[in-house]
């Protein structure tokens, strides 16, 4: 049984669950044990009896710890790639570049952890001066989807540990072991007991169960999950940040470059199995361009490899689950029913394992009120809606309850900046893909793709403190 890490003990439970390889249905990764809601609770009360000690710790051993978990992970990033490929389906090319982040994400925080404070400020009042402080919540919560299992992870960890809180990690249950490695690492780094716990299990029973006894949840997964949590949340007073889904829209102008708009819409939607908040899933194409881009487009789903994760040359792996293949199923033909064209794709494919599968799918002759254009459909799959004019395009692009990620492919400087300017989203992109980020600057939804304060960048500490203000007079 792999275990979880609660108060600095590796400990069973007396219920586990299976982790089994999207790539190859065959190989079970590993039976993890499942925490109970009990069991969260230990942990909670663990993080809660270490946090003193370590908010009291100097800032220097809090960075220097960060910064030794840092170098393991970019020292080990063949390794550690190939756990996340193979629980989680991810090619081994975005798997390494996935604990690289994590490895600078790392390094990142262990610097804000020496820079980070308050503000001396003038009073009006003569005699008095203000200063500000920032003090760690408490104990965090924090719950990851299975999509970035150890990106996601360090983003909310390192801030959090950084000034000095305790946490407890919820994973997803279809990746508990990089999230298992991660808390290895940790421990070698010297992380006093009781200050990172891990608790693996459902979302229903160990997910549910992190909300009482914290004071602070951070969230990263689907609206509806999301939805629920912030509910629970705030009835509990429990301060709360979600990072949240996306329905993303790529404009493609008549002017724009078609070959370099071919390759964002290709990467931001189908790479990494299209299965990344930010994908590229409307593509919203002017008419002039838009049936020479299907064209090109299509030409070019044709050459990506897809198969086994962990084989080299693969360029597209399977989706995470069965779950998530019969859901993708089940939006094919509603995107049929609704009268969109299947232009290319949306066949299971049998590849030499058994895992699970799909073409990368297109539908055309897509209109932006249908189901296909209004709910995320984590996987790779795409819309393509013809529109007149940039003006529709935008007004396009705006009109979802979504707004995480936003592109736009044009030559026109003008139209770049409008659509930077106007298209309601935390992220917005020129010339390149929806998906992609750097490390060191914020990501946040708007709409309903987030609620709280932005992850990672400097302003994510905010979230993981609170302020005081002292008045001090003479
Ligand atoms: P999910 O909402 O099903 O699960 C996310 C996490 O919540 C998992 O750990 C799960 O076990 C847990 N969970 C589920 N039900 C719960 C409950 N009732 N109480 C507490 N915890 C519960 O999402 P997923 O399928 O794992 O991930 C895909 C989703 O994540 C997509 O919607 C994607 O867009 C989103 N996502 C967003 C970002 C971002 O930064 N905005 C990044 C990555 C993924």
């Amino acid at each position: 049984m792999e275990r979880s890490f609660v108060n600095g003990e590796w400990v069973e439970f007396k219920e586990t669950f299976a982790s089994i390889n999207p790539s190859d249905t065959r190989d079970c990764v590993g039976n993890f044990a499942l925490a109970n809601a009990g069991d969260v609770q230990a942990a909670i009360g663990a993080a809660r009896a270490a946090q003193p000690k370590w908010a009291a710790q100097t800032t220097q051993v809090r960075s220097d710890i960060l910064q030794k978990v840092g170098f393991e992970l970019a020292a080990r990033k063949a390794e550690l790639a190939e756990i996340v490929s193979r629980e989680g389906g991810k090619t081994l090319t975005d798997a390494a570049a996935e604990v690289t982040r994590a490895s600078q994400v790392f390094h990142f925080y262990a610097g804000e952890a020496l820079r980070y404070g308050g503000e001396n400020i003038a009073s009006p009042r003569p005699g008095v001066n203000v200063q500000t402080s920032r003090e760690p919540v408490g104990v965090v919560g924090l719950i990851t989807p299975w999509n970035f299992p150890i990106a996601i992870a360090s983003w909310k960890l390192a801030p959090a540990l950084a000034v000095g809180n305790g946490v407890v990690l919820k994973p997803s249950e279809e990746t508990p072991g990089i999230a298992t490695e991660l808390f290895r690492i940790l421990e070698r780094a010297g992380l006093p007991a009781g200050v990172a716990n891990l608790v693996n299990g459902p979302g229903q029973i160990t997910g549910a169960a992190l909300i009482d006894g914290i004071d602070a949840l951070s969230f990263t997964g689907s609206v509806p999950t999301g939805r629920k949590l912030a509910q629970t949340a705030v009835g509990k007073m429990v301060k709360v940040q979600l990072e949240l889904g996306g329905k993303n829209p790529l404009v493609v102008l008549d002017d724009a470059d078609l070959s370099a708009a071919v390759d964002c819409a290709l990467n931001g939607a189908f790479y990494s199995a299209g299965q990344r908040c930010t994908a590229s899933s409307r593509l919203i194409v002017t008419d002039a361009i838009h049936d020479q881009f299907v064209e090109q487009l299509r030409l070019r789903m044709r050459t990506l490899k897809i198969g086994h994760a962990m084989k080299a040359d693969t360029l597209i792996g399977p989706v995470i689950s069965e779950r998530q293949l019969d859901m993708l199923q089940r939006y094919i033909a509603i995107g049929k029913n609704e009268g969109a064209q299947l232009v290319e794709g949306g066949r299971l494919l049998e590849r030499e394992t058994p895992g699970y599968y799909l073409e990368p799918t297109l539908f055309t002759d897509t209109r932006n009120d249908m189901q296909i254009n209004r709910e995320e459909v984590f996987g790779p799959f795409a819309t393509v809606i013809r529109v007149k004019n940039y003006d529709e395009a935008l007004a396009t692009a705006n009109d979802t309850e979504f707004g995480l990620s936003a592109g736009i492919c044009t030559t026109s400087h003008k139209y770049a900046t409008d659509f930077r300017l106007n298209v309601k989203s935390g992220l917005a992109m020129v010339n390149l893909p929806t998906a992609g980020l750097d490390y060191h600057v914020p990501l946040s939804g708007a709409k309903s793709s987030g609620y709280g304060p932005s992850e990672q960048g400097k302003s994510a500490v905010d979230f993981y403190t609170r302020t005081k203000t002292a008045y001090i007079g003479q």
